[in-house]
């Protein structure tokens, strides 16, 4: 099963110019560009081998939402992921499991496939919550399918310790590897038709991305900081493909 790589440029750069250089610079099969909704028309111009990916989709298809964007309008521009539920969203914007529940249903019934963002705090990880944490997100945000009639759904988990994003201390990959298996073992129970890959984001780099990647229950990297360089999102893309 191949790998996936996503980059999660968050708010960078800061222009157009700045975005597409970066883009065609990073345009590597097997990479999914996630840039800030108003590069996405120029970055999908300008990559012919990556993907096209967001950071983020409001739940309502159109209407009188000042600010935000649909899941239609970014199929139209060629998305065909899109990221939602990220901490930082959770925690800066009071994103909710409910809210992000609605987003994982407007992307799911457009046809575009969600990566859904799961992962606990400092606190709640050294008090031995994660999983219970990882449970309850992955249940409310996953609601529109337990006993759904779709099936062979491609859906994305990025398992993201809140404490390893940005930091540059990631997490242990054993104990990433002990969480993805929960984490698939909880998909399964929502929903066994669903071809779910679980991959891991918090401070990846190509210095640690072997020691994630080399692991058959990782299927990939969401990857911040590290992506706005684009010789080091490709070397991580190049350690992905090993596997
Ligand atoms: C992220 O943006 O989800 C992320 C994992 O960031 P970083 O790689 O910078 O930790």
């Amino acid at each position: 099963m191949s790998k996936l790589v996503v980059a999660n440029w968050k708010m960078n750069p800061h222009s157009i110019g700045e975005a597409v250089e970066l883009a065609t610079n990073s345009d590597v099969a097997g990479l999914i560009i996630c840039p800030p909704f108003i590069f996405i028309n120029s970055v999908g111009d300008s990559i012919k081998n990556a993907v096209l990916g967001s950071q983020d989709v409001f739940w309502e298809t159109a209407g009188a939402y000042t600010g935000e964007v649909s899941a239609t309008q970014l199929q139209n521009l060629g998305a065909k992921y899109v990221i939602i539920g990220h901490s930082e969203r959770r925690q800066n914007l009071g994103e909710t499991d409910e809210m992000i529940a609605k987003k994982i249903k407007a992307v799911i019934d457009v046809g575009l496939k969600p990566i859904l963002c799961v992962g606990e705090t400092k606190s709640e990880h050294d008090s031995g919550q994660t999983k219970a944490v990882i449970e309850r997100e992955l249940k409310t945000g996953l609601s529109y399918l337990i006993d759904s009639e779709i099936n062979q759904l491609d859906i994305v988990i990025a398992y993201e310790p809140i404490w390893a994003i940005g930091t540059g201390v990631p997490d242990v990959p054993a104990d990433t590897v002990e969480i993805t298996k929960f984490i698939k073992k909880t998909i399964h129970a929502i929903n066994s038709s669903l071809n779910a890959k679980i991959i891991y984001g918090g401070s990846v780099t190509s210095i640690n991305a072997d020691d994630f990647l080399k692991n058959q229950d990782i299927d990939g990297a969401l990857v911040g900081g590290a992506s706005l360089k684009s010789d080091e999102i490709k070397k991580i893309v190049a350690i992905a493909k090993n596997y």
